[in-house]
């Protein structure tokens, strides 16, 4: 034990592996640069693991987007009866934009490899057909706007009879873009008996009524801003990426 201790410092993964993420998953984090789970990481990921709902508070920024993804790919680790075709998928993650979808979608692919996680975002504008096409060959977690998400429910192309869970990322941004009325058709159509994870920038009242009706005593976690003195502004994180030319 001391020893893998040792190793697992040396790679800087025991973060991630304290919370209980497989090898697998802690060896791509460590690949990534990933050294430490941020607080809403450290706090969702267990309860998720374990099968709770999560009502989660945090914006973007804090890493939630790993803090859902992960455990959802831990949990298909011990799958058995993962590599089934057909159109019924286990997880449903619905986000408000199609940017969103795609970078959600993208998250879950990197965190994924090395389980060949088969991701497919499901957005407006995109050709059903093709989307279909995915969906028949058998995909583990489809990340997609509400709308888009509902057609396919109604038309038959998407099936949540075997739905395990449920993420709402950026749940306030879905009900500001006129998503409600989609957002409570797609989850009255989910089994009962499966696992809700609810994320929000706010908790005004809407969201909480939501949470209210469609979580199962869920495990509440709070990640503040962080916190700047007067008249500071806050910090932004900022990314670049080198492409080539043609990108
Ligand atoms: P998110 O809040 O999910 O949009 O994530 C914000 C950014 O933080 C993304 O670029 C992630 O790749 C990155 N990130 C998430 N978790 C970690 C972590 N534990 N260590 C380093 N970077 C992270």
């Amino acid at each position: 034990m001391k020893q893998q201790d040792g190793d697992e410092a040396a790679n800087g993964t025991s973060g991630f592996a304290e919370l209980g993420l497989d090898d697998q998953l802690t060896n791509t984090l460590a690949s990534l640069g990933y050294e430490e789970p941020t607080p809403i990481q450290r706090e969702a990921i267990p309860p998720l693991i374990a099968g709770r709902d999560l009502l989660g508070q945090a914006a973007t920024g804090t890493g939630k987007t790993a803090a859902f993804a992960l455990p959802l790919l831990q949990v298909m680790l011990g799958d058995k009866e993962r590599r089934r075709g057909g159109t019924a998928v286990k997880v449903l993650v619905l986000v408000p934009t199609r940017e969103l979808a795609m970078q959600v979608a993208e998250a879950l692919h990197k965190y994924g490899k090395s389980l060949g996680a088969r991701v497919l975002p499901v957005y407006g504008g995109q050709s059903m057909h093709q989307q279909l096409v995915v969906l028949k060959r058998g995909v583990d977690v489809v990340v997609a706007t509400p709308g888009r998400a509902l057609d396919h429910i109604r038309r038959r192309t998407l099936d949540l009879s075997s739905l395990r869970t449920v993420v709402l990322d950026e749940a306030d941004e879905m009900l500001d873009m006129g998503f409600a009325e989609d957002l409570e058709a797609i989850l009255e159509s989910a089994p009962a008996k499966r696992q809700t994870a609810l994320f929000s920038a706010t908790l005004a009242p809407r969201i909480r009524a939501i949470a209210k009706r469609h979580l199962n005593d869920p495990v509440h976690v709070k990640i503040e801003a962080e916190k700047t003195k007067q008249g500071a502004v806050p910090r932004v994180r900022q990314v670049a990426y080198m492409v080539t030319r043609q990108q």
